[in-house]
């Protein structure tokens, strides 16, 4: 998910269901997150071990192997990125705070980000400073590379709409060598399209403005949308690639629900064809 920064938020990870399928609880939530403000112990941000990891600094208070296997796949993922985007590599760090636990993790939150939706990870930006923090769980690996993928696409293009920006990360929290097919995306716009209610919509998915409006579904189809540009054919890749150097450039961008019909017709049916065979390729 995509945190805030300035503090705009980009949420957290919840690239599954379990964290973006309870958007709409939300609002309820953070009533009693805000109510137990003042109640909410301190908690320090993990410090005792440092760990640099050419632009990450990740922080923690236990010990953390430096070959590790995640570590070593995080680091990958910089040139990995920067090699699909075709985008420039930074140096801007960016700080990832580990926590040992849930509990730790969630009670620094609400102390300090009384704000922010209930989620397993935050990406954090300000005018200054790119930060990461999660917590230590079964979901670390997908977690961090999503929210990594935040930071070192932030650290390269300003301005990333937030459909794109959430798709970009969907894509990139997949492990390395699947080629970013997120499997439980493709399930959710399948069973949706076989029930007849799926038809695709990126004007739409422009249009939102925060991701507590964006339901798991709108996740899935940033990622599809950003999956098909990558995968199918070098005009719409290169789409894509346009936008995001008008984005580097700070030249406003024309919406890719534009720049994408000129790829050829019926896009929306051909994301829909993609998809179905991202489907049957992930059923041989
Ligand atoms: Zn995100």
């Amino acid at each position: 998910m995509r945190h805030l920064a300035n503090l705009s938020l980009v949420e957290s990870v919840l690239s599954s269901a379990a964290l973006c399928g309870v958007r709409a609880a939300v609002a309820f939530a953070l009533v009693g997150i805000v109510g137990c403000r003042a109640l909410a112990p301190t908690v320090s941000l993990p410090a005792r071990n440092t760990v640099v990891l050419e632009q990450l600094v990740v922080y923690t208070d236990f010990q953390l192997p430096k070959q590790h296997r995640l570590m070593g796949e995080l680091t990958a993922l910089r040139t990995d990125l920067s090699a699909k985007l075709s985008l420039p590599v930074s140096d801007e760090p960016i700080h990832v705070y580990l926590f040992e636990s849930a509990d730790q993790f969630r009670r620094f939150m609400q102390r300090n980000y009384p704000e922010f939706p209930s989620r397993r990870a935050f990406f954090v930006e300000t005018d200054t400073r790119l930060a990461v923090y999660a917590f230590w769980g079964d979901r670390i690996a997908e977690d961090l590379r999503h929210e990594t993928a935040h930071g070192y696409l932030h650290s390269v293009v300003p301005d990333l709409p937030l459909w794109l920006d959430e798709g970009l990360a969907e894509y990139f929290e997949v492990s390395r060598g699947h080629e970013g097919v997120n499997a439980p995306h493709i399930e959710e716009l399948m069973l949706r399209f076989n029930q007849g209610g799926w038809r695709p919509d990126l004007a739409r998915l422009e249009r939102l403005e925060s991701v507590a409006d964006m339901t798991q579904f709108d996740y899935a189809e940033s990622w599809a949308w950003v999956h098909f540009m990558l995968h199918t054919t070098k005009e719409r890749r290169d789409v894509l690639f346009r936008h995001l150097t008008q984005l580097r450039e700070r030249v406003p961008p024309t919406p890719i629900s534009v720049t994408i019909r000129e790829t050829g017709p019926r896009v929306h049916e051909s994301l829909v064809e993609h998809v179905m065979e991202l489907e049957r390729q992930a059923n041989r």
